[in-house]
């Protein structure tokens, strides 16, 4: 028995499902993959916390809340690819690996995604592909992509990511200043492909890319 899983409970129900997040796929991955495996020991009692935490190389493991808003914004049922950008901790690699067929992963600090790779085969996500590097240019060979993610502040939309999203396809990403973001959700027409609708899902706060999309450092 999972000595965290009463913690997960009370986060999903006191976080989640109280903050209008209703998706019931996303609300039951979310009680159970295990969040603490995705921290520091020194961390594990802030595990379940309504709030961001540091993992090292001045990067954060998301709140949950907002891991929650922006897979359910994804509208995963199964069988899609997914690209995300900033694989950092892998928590959220992981509740998209549980919700979607196949997941490619872009993270530009190796050391991360070598510990995030660890956790992830520990919990079977072998449905999960990590490169190292920037994923401004998004993962061309595997392209187009059901769903996109990036889980990094952007000042604007990475325009090689948008060209990567299928038909029908969403991309969820924050954009603005390296302080404060605005979460939006893209989705690209079915019937006509250059079309995109752009949805504001609220303010954010997310550490900054770096890279060709975002900034130098
Ligand atoms: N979803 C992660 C968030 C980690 S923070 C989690 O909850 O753990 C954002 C991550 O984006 C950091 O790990 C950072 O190194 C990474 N990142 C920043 N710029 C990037 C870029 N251009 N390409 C890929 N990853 C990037």
């Amino acid at each position: 028995m999972d000595r965290y899983k009463k913690q997960r409970m009370r986060m999903v129900e006191t976080q989640i499902r109280a903050r209008s997040i209703s998706d019931t796929r996303v609300l039951k991955v979310m009680e159970t993959v295990p969040r603490h495996l995705f921290v520091d020991e020194g961390l594990i009692d802030q595990a379940y916390n309504d709030n961001p935490l540091p993992i090292g190389e001045h990067q954060t493991i998301s709140q949950p809340y907002i891991v929650a808003l922006m897979t359910e914004a994804l509208e995963l049922k199964g069988r899609e690819r997914v690209l995300e950008i900033g694989t950092g901790s892998g928590y959220q690699t992981a509740i998209l690996a549980k919700l979607a067929d196949r997941v490619f992963s872009i993270e530009r600090v190796a050391s991360l995604a070598t510990r995030a790779r660890k956790i992830l085969d520990r919990l079977n996500c072998y449905n999960v592909a990590i490169r190292v590097g920037d994923g401004s240019y998004g993962w061309r060979e595997e392209a187009p992509f059901d769903a996109i993610i990036i889980t990094a502040a952007t000042p604007q939309i990475p325009s090689f990511l948008a060209e990567q999203l299928a038909p029908g396809g969403r991309f969820v990403v924050p954009v603005g200043s390296r302080d404060v973001q605005t979460l939006y959700k893209l989705t690209r027409s079915a019937d006509n492909p250059s079309e995109m609708k752009k949805e504001d899902l609220g303010g954010v706060r997310f550490v900054s890319l770096i890279g060709e999309s975002g900034w130098k450092s």
